[in-house]
């Protein structure tokens, strides 16, 4: 029996060791220690063995029992560490993996060029103003001395609102100068910005909507080199100190003298290129405003005078940044818009 003890030994460390998992130690344990295991079965057989050995295999099956117990509390610590060390490799983050970078977003390159413009003219002085873009025609036209037959006015071209038929989207942020000029007295230096509604059907260099910068000038003794000196200064401020300018006779209802600001090519420098043909880009419409525009608002014709001028947005950065078509700064492509 001593022999069969140290078999059993044998066979159970080797089981207890070899047990892979917390399932496969209980049935090791339940084989050898339990109330019908191996060890059991000893005591039970202990009984027939001769009287003078008895206290020492029983000894020996007690120590037996106690390695056992021992080996087997052991092997199931080292395996719950196991099954915890496994479990936490499978919940947490696996840091070697690339992060999900999130978006930053950023201002659409409309809205830049936009505060571009202003701050060149925050820098000259000028104030920043904005107005509503439903317009009465009032605004937009009468005090403009636009005339009832000026095409502008058509339906064709300007949006009307339905049931107010004076009431229409701006076709230009003109209509601001006129409610500034009406509130104020001189002298202001004035540039609003914002959009401005026309029906063009949409192609690379029209959209029906659009943004513009408008300014205006007015005090006593306010000439056209003033103009001159403050559009020159913006656009050596935004297209680069290369740019030279020119000024083209142009006709408006709300000014006079009318003039057409030119920019040399930026993508020439004013050699001549598929661009722009004779080295020129069209910029910008300005002019000394018209003296009955100048009354309308309420402000003395004879004592002051005003300059204005009105740009698009769009095209000035098309030109600056390169953009071949007005549509892309509408259709949301992140591809393009991440560009800029
Ligand atoms: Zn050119």
């Amino acid at each position: 029996m001593e022999r069969e003890i140290k078999v059993l030994q044998e066979k159970a460390t080797r089981d207890i060791d070899g047990a892979r998992t917390l399932e496969e130690l209980e049935e090791v344990r339940r084989r050898y220690l339990g109330r019908k295991g191996a060890l059991a079965q000893f005591i039970k057989r202990l009984g027939t063995a001769p009287q003078e050995v008895r206290p020492l295999l029983g000894q020996q099956i007690n120590r037996l029992r106690e390695e056992l117990e021992n080996l087997y509390a052991s092997r199931m610590r080292a395996l719950e560490e196991e099954a915890l060390q496994r479990r936490l490799a499978e919940e947490t983050l696996d840091i070697t993996l690339p992060g999900r970078r999130r978006k930053i977003g950023r201002l659409h390159i409309l809205t830049r060029t936009v505060r571009e413009i202003q701050e060149i003219f925050l820098r000259m002085g000028f104030e920043v103003v904005e107005g509503p873009e439903v317009e009465i025609e009032l605004y937009n036209f009468e005090r403009l001395n636009v005339p009832r037959d000026h095409p502008a006015r058509d339906m064709q071209d300007t949006f009307y609102l339905e049931g107010n038929p004076d009431w229409l989207l701006r076709t230009h942020t003109t209509a601001v100068d006129v409610r500034v000029m009406e509130g104020r007295r001189p002298p202001m230096r004035v540039l609003s910005t914002g959009h401005c509604y026309r029906r063009d059907a949409p192609d690379a260099s029209h959209s029906p909507m659009f943004h513009q910068a408008d300014g205006f000038m007015v005090g006593e003794g306010v000439t056209f080199a003033d103009l001159k000196g403050v559009l020159m200064t913006f656009a050596r401020e935004f297209f680069g100190p290369q740019t030279r300018t020119r000024f083209r006779p142009s006709f408006f209802p709300f000014t006079e003298p009318s003039a057409e600001m030119e920019i040399s090519c930026v993508f020439c420098g004013g050699k001549g290129c598929a661009v722009c043909g004779n080295g020129w880009l069209e910029i910008l419409g300005c002019g000394m405003f018209h003296p009955r525009v100048l009354e309308m608002a309420g402000i003395d014709p004879e004592r002051y005078t005003a300059f204005a001028f009105g740009m698009g947005v769009e095209r000035p950065a098309m030109l600056k940044y390169g953009i071949d078509d007005i549509r892309l700064y509408f259709e949301n492509d992140l591809r393009f818009l991440e560009q800029f």
